[in-house]
């Protein structure tokens, strides 16, 4: 599972990062045009933290909806489906200007 690789990814950073100090949030940031479900996320963190020292530490996911630069219309145009065309004039030539982060924002420590 895709989502599950993703997950030890993030513990690796995270557990460097935390550098041993007990962590109780990570905050993500996700585009939308990444083939990631939130949902399946949360789970995956689940089961890869259970019994580690990041049991305790939550997900939280901000979404970052598909942005798109159409080059017939010179527009921006915001995706309401991560589908490639231009809303305006339904042109393919576009560039992907937002959509596909996939960041960790930053740790919240829990207190000690
Ligand atoms: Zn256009």
């Amino acid at each position: 599972m895709h989502e599950l690789s993703i997950c030890r990814s993030i513990t690796a950073i995270v557990t460097k990062h935390a550098a041993g100090k007990p962590v109780k949030t990570v905050h993500l940031k996700v585009g939308e045009l990444r083939q990631i479900v939130p949902d399946t996320l949360a789970y995956c963190w689940e089961l890869v933290t259970d019994g580690s020292e990041l049991a305790s530490a939550e997900l939280d996911i901000e979404r970052v909806p598909g942005a798109i630069r159409c080059a017939s219309c010179d527009e921006t145009h915001t995706l309401t489906a991560p589908i490639l065309v231009c809303p305006q004039c339904g042109g393919r030539d576009v560039t992907i200007v937002s959509g596909e982060e996939f960041l960790i924002t930053s740790l919240e420590l829990a207190e000690v």
